[in-house]
């Protein structure tokens, strides 16, 4: 579902005209080769992009080259080489990347698609209640991000919905591993605001993006970042159907603040491209730090003998959710 007409503005930037469009020919932009990046995509459509540069958001061209591989090649927080010549903004080319989150493509699971680019930190969205809580999905998560760079950071949403004290711990309950690797795991409220000051001083002042199934509160917790309040929520796309917001793909917002937030479409998977089981088991790192007591030396934790990772969740020190993560990711992955 790729748009094919100019991505409309992110929210909050000022929308591109005709007249921003085609700006005058400013020898200062012109610098499709040069040195150094000029542009930040803030959006992709097929053949063009939204680009901010210095202090304004434009509607850009890809040139050729690029639009014949932008599905892999471009993607949103991309810094870019953009040039203007004869009334024209084009996208000439792509600098090297930070980091990236990808996933895989929905039509070729082989195939790998760059949700956003150049990002800090990466933000899941769970829901507790509406849809249910599924926190199998952190492990995952976690395992794609492994490969650096990018810190992530867990949100259990809709805390308004759960009914009770034991109700909350439940959820604190499933999250402990993960707490206890280090990984900021908030209970936050679109709806009540709880939580909220700790999302802020998560993301503050760095690039960071969203991920989540649709329906967890994304667009709510957004809306609840941004004083300006534009971003349609779920709620409010199934009035008309075809929503400024509408999350078919990845869109970059800069809060006033200079806090900037990349909002995904509901990811239903993250790619392990550079996962072997080898690689894998040293993504578990709670397990691996088990794993000097295991009879073999690669002992994958499934079905040898004398294993104490296995022996570790029997006694209690090591949770049974997250072998039983590792399990299900080791199945998945080539050997
Ligand atoms: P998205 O698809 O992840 O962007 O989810 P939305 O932000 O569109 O929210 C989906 C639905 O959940 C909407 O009806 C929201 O009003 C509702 N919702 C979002 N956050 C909360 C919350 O913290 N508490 C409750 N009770 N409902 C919420
Ligand atoms: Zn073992």
């Amino acid at each position: 579902m790729r748009r094919s007409k100019p991505a409309k503005p992110a929210h909050g930037t000022t929308p591109p005209t005709p007249d921003t469009a085609q700006p005058v020919d400013d020898p200062a932009h012109d610098v499709a080769h040069g040195e150094s990046p000029n542009g930040v995509i803030m959006s992709v459509g097929r053949g063009c992009a939204e680009v901010a540069l210095d202090d304004q958001v434009v509607d850009a061209r890809l040139s050729p080259e690029l639009a014949a591989v932008q599905q892999t090649e471009l993607a949103v927080g991309d810094e870019v080489f953009v040039s203007h010549r004869m009334g024209v903004v084009r996208v000439e080319s792509v600098a090297a990347r930070r980091t990236t989150l990808s996933r895989p493509d929905p039509g070729n699971m082989h195939r790998r698609r760059v949700l956003a680019a150049n990002i800090d930190i990466a933000v899941l969205v769970l829901s507790v209640r509406r849809p249910a809580f599924k926190p199998g999905l952190v492990d995952r998560f976690l395992v794609a991000l492994d490969d650096g760079g990018v810190q992530p950071a867990v949100l259990a949403n809709k805390a308004d919905l759960l009914e009770s004290e034991v109700a909350r711990d439940d959820i604190r309950d499933a999250l402990a591993p993960h707490r206890a690797l280090g990984v900021p795991v908030e209970l936050v409220s679109a709806e009540t605001g709880e939580g909220l000051q700790a999302l802020r001083a998560l993301v503050r002042g760095r690039r960071s993006v969203f991920i989540g199934h649709s329906g967890v509160g994304k667009s709510s917790l957004l809306n609840a970042l941004d004083p300006r309040n534009e971003r349609l929520t779920s709620a409010g796309r199934e009035g008309d159907g075809k929503g400024r917001h509408t999350t078919t793909h990845s869109t970059l917002t800069a809060l006033p603040d200079g806090t900037e937030v990349i909002d995904t479409p509901g990811v239903r998977a993250f790619g392990l491209w550079h996962m072997d089981r080898a690689a894998l088991r040293e993504a578990f790192p709670d397990l691996a730090a088990h794993a000097g007591g295991c009879r073999f030396r690669d002992c994958s934790h499934l079905v040898e003998p004398d294993c104490a990772v296995r022996r570790a969740v029997e006694q209690g020190d090591l949770a049974a959710s997250r072998l039983a993560s590792y399990q299900r990711i080791h199945e998945s992955l080539a050997s």
